[in-house]
């Protein structure tokens, strides 16, 4: 095929811009090319994240000998010619700068061969030069191999991250290019060890399979279908896959992998009332659209696209899939994860983690990684502002213990009784002007306030913000529900039997829906609304037996050990990583109660030690 140098009235119609940053975008490149190449094998090869080496081998059709050496020269393309051709691209590429940037900063190798030649040819490029250019034995196909990449670029050189979250990106790029793409084999080696590998069999399933994994496959059902003359297809996961980020949202526009908050957005709306808040759907979506309707030609990397009429585009989308939505069990309002599923992302994570301490990251099967770096900032920001002086005072507290003492007759906030005379931290609060350091054992808020610093127990937090949602909510009668994807069946004694059918009205104004299951059990259908996990069958024991125990009147007031029975069940356990955000969204609801110090079983919810305090254990003050 011909390459063709574009004139410059073309190239300055190209959105312009740096196509290569990482090894990652290096790979997008190299790998639509073999696309576009009609490659029907492409495999990816890394070492060291991508910084060391980078081989992507195709099958597809070849660069002729002849023209070669042009491939490599800024705007040279064998896509398109014209300015009118921008206007119905249909290749991945078009640009004619992806191999001169990439031999622009790193030493390049080259091998080729097209059906039709008997011999192939053999490039190498360093320093700009071309140090190697021959004839060659090979097969039918391309190799590219990019290796020290930004050997001569050091500023570009130290912003590449570290090897797994290289990798990490190398392997999302990877395997969106494989599901817009279930016609070609894709396989991924990183440091010699395949950690992608797909079919290639034409089946979005099946691509889905290798990319995500059984269970998750199990969960999807399909579209296809054409309305406005925009075809939609793929598979969207029933409501019962939910993730905390976006990341599991895959769009494809004409078999490009692209971003689109248009298309973010019309899922999400269809996907409303079936996933809960903050949580997402996931999708392989494709669509097909004639190329006169969208511009590609937005952004350097080509992934984002911009549609000629967003709306069409929006409601399309939304239309389909709120339809096929609709057409599914349907009881369903809103879904918490059933315990099966909670195993299975426990075990997934389980497996990340030994992955990650092994070094061969998966970053597709990491639900949370988008979060997880969210983390890390905020871990990041940690070390730089205060790690140093939070890790010495931590110590101290936690080997002097004066931090909690058992005796003291204000467990909410303990301070050296010898202190007295200092100021008590419990006249500084509720705090006003706080600011949340970080959290600490992923199970305690850091907090700041003027001269104190805080210790705040998330769960006991939550939950004492959880029993004071849920007993207001109880004595106005309006206790909000949410329905289980699957009921709970929970077995019953003839004597429980007993104490739920007396309070039967009761426990259902809880906000629970409980009704008979046979002679011997009863189904709860719904649960009251600060329930941030699915309850357990235990649970209900547990709370049928404050009943039992309590010999329960009716008298709102005997009610407080239940309303704290369920809210400590309701909420989030220690060891829940969260964020500062998180913390003080929690900390402001906490101050906003007449008591926040203790939980409803009365276990301090913030601890505290002044500044003073901190300074004597340093022998400042004396
Ligand atoms: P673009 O993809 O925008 O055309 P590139 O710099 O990526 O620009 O590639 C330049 C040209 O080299 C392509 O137009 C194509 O003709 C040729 N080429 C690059 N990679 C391959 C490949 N794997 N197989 C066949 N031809 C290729
Ligand atoms: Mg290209």
């Amino acid at each position: 095929m011909k390459i063709n140098i574009l004139d410059s009235n073309v190239i300055d119609k190209i959105a312009a811009g740096e196509v290569v940053e990482r090894p990652a975008s290096v790979i997008k490149e190299l790998v639509e090319n073999s696309i576009d190449a009609k490659a029907s094998s492409i495999t990816v090869e890394i070492k060291e994240g991508g910084k060391k080496l980078i081989r992507v081998t195709d099958n597809g059709i070849g660069i002729e000998s002849s023209e070669v050496k042009k491939a490599f020269i800024r705007h040279a393309t064998s896509k398109i010619e014209t300015e009118e051709d921008l206007n119905g691209i249909i290749s991945l590429g078009f640009r004619g700068e992806a191999l001169a940037s990439i031999a622009a900063v790193s030493q390049v190798e080259l091998i080729t061969k097209t059906k039709d030649q008997t011999v192939g040819r053999r490039v190498v490029i360093k320093g700009g030069e071309f140090t190697i250019d021959e004839e060659c034995g090979a097969p039918d196909g391309t190799t590219l191999i990019a290796s020290e990449l930004f050997y001569n670029v050091p500023a570009r050189k130290k912003f590449m991250k570290s090897d797994t979250t290289e990798t990490s990106e190398i392997t999302e790029i990877v395997s969106k290019l494989a599901l817009a793409h279930p016609e070609i084999a894709f396989k991924l080696i990183s440091n010699g060890k395949a950690i992608l590998h797909t079919a290639g069999d034409d089946l979005l399933k099946n691509a889905i399979y290798y990319v995500y994994g059984k269970e998750l496959t199990k969960e999807i059902v399909d579209i296809d279908e054409v309305q406005n003359e925009i075809k939609v297809s793929g598979f969207i996961g029933r409501p019962v896959i939910q993730r905390a980020t976006r990341i599991y949202e895959n769009f494809f526009v004409n078999g490009r992998y692209i971003k689109s908050r248009v298309l973010e957005e019309a899922v999400e709306e269809a996907f409303y009332g079936y996933v809960m808040k903050g949580k997402f759907p996931f999708c392989v979506l494709s669509l097909e659209i004639e190329p006169e309707l969208i511009d590609i030609n937005v952004h350097p990397a080509k992934t984002e696209i911009r549609f000629k009429d967003e709306n069409l585009v929006y409601e399309t989308v939304t239309k389909i899939i709120k339809n096929k939505l609709a057409g599914l069990d349907n009881s369903i309002l809103v879904s918490l994860k059933t315990s099966m599923e909670e195993k299975l992302e426990r075990a997934e994570e389980i497996k990340e983690q030994r992955e990650e301490s092994s070094k061969a990251p998966d970053a597709m099967l990491s639900p949370n990684k988008f979060l997880d770096k969210k983390k890390e900032n905020i871990k990041d920001d940690i070390k730089e502002v205060t790690k140093e002086e939070t890790e010495d005072i931590i110590k101290t507290i936690f080997t002097q213990s004066t931090l909690y003492d058992e005796s003291n007759s204000i467990p909410s906030v303990a301070i050296s009784s010898d202190e007295a005379e200092y100021e008590d931290a419990t006249n500084a609060l509720p705090l006003r002007d706080y600011k949340v350091i970080g959290q600490l054992f992923n199970t305690y808020f850091l907090v700041e306030e003027g001269e104190n610093f805080y210790l705040i127990d998330q769960h006991a937090a939550k939950e004492k913000v959880n029993y004071e949602l849920l007993k207001k909510a109880y004595e106005n009668k309006s206790v909000n529900s949410q329905v289980l994807l699957e009921p709970i069946i929970v077995n019953v004694t003839g004597k429980e039997k007993e104490v739920i059918d007396s309070h039967i009205e009761e426990i259902n104004r809880f906000g629970f829906d409980i009704e008979e299951f046979g002679p011997d059990s009863f189904r709860i259908k719904e649960v009251p609304f600060i329930f941030e996990k699915i309850p357990t069958e235990e649970m209900f024991h547990e709370m049928i037996d404050e009943l039992l125990d309590k010999k329960l009147s009716k008298e709102l007031k005997t009610f407080d050990d239940m309303f704290a029975t369920v809210a400590c069940k309701a909420s989030l356990k220690a060891n829940d990583k969260q964020s500062v955000m998180e913390g003080e969204s929690l900390i402001r609801q906490l101050m906003e109660l007449e008591n926040p110090f203790n939980c409803p079983h009365g276990r301090p919810v913030i601890v505290a030690l002044t500044k003073y305090e901190i300074e004597k254990k340093f022998k400042r003050i004396i």
